[in-house]
């Protein structure tokens, strides 16, 4: 196999990104390329991710990102242990470093597993939102019978900040909330461990948070 092909294979077997040695030994353990009679694999892998593969990787601090297209970036387990509150702290710690594109990926498997189905169910379904102002907290009924409710980081995963991918940082909101906290005026004015503050169109409210305890 070509060193590009199978540099780009062992960056995606390691979740998109890894360092150096990493991907050797990848590239290596998977038979992805014969190192043959080169003295010198670290010099080559070295070559073709600064030169051939510069508009597909990224180096950060030591690791190197697959850059290609963020809706494929692979992330094989992410997804399984976004479901568990011990995965998403794990989860929390070792993507703190990545791009905001892979954070947001990850960000986006936690507001859709099972963990945000267990929020949901603790909100009672309801738009947090919605109460903090006195409105309706119900969207419409899904199929199976449970109201319909979105889960919204509320510190955007994107700042980077270590705790932003972890339960406390969710809130459930509807639809409309939701795409008012995204595209409207809205400002996250203050927190305490117990509710958010939010300013929305001029208007504070305070928002209880939804606490999770890791007993399971
Ligand atoms: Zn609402
Ligand atoms: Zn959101």
């Amino acid at each position: 196999m070509e060193w590009v092909d199978a540099i780009i294979k062992a960056l995606t077997d390691l979740d998109g990104y890894a360092s150096e040695p990493e991907i050797l030994k990848k590239i290596a353990e998977r038979q992805y390329r014969d190192y043959g009679r080169s003295q010198t694999p670290q010099r080559s892998l070295n070559y073709y991710l600064n030169q051939k593969l510069k508009d597909r990787v990224r180096k950060i601090d030591n690791n190197w990102v697959l850059l290609k297209n963020p809706s494929v970036y692979v992330v094989n387990d992410a997804q399984k242990k976004a479901d568990t509150i011990k995965g998403i702290i794990e989860l929390d710690k070792r993507f703190a470093n990545q791009i905001p594109e892979i954070r947001q990926r990850i960000s986006s498997y936690i507001e859709r597993g099972a963990i945000a189905d267990k929020v949901k169910s603790l909100a009672d379904f309801k738009c947090l939102i919605c109460i903090a102002q006195n409105l309706n907290p119900y969207s419409f009924v899904k199929n199976n019978g449970d109201p319909y409710v979105e889960a919204h980081h509320v510190e955007h995963v994107s700042t980077l900040k270590t705790g932003v991918l972890s339960i406390n940082n969710i809130i459930t909101v509807c639809p409309n909330h939701h795409r008012q906290l995204h595209f409207g005026r809205s400002v996250l004015f203050a927190q305490t461990d117990s509710h958010f503050t939010f300013e929305i169109d001029g208007v504070k409210m305070n928002v209880q948070k939804i606490i999770i305890y890791d007993n399971e």
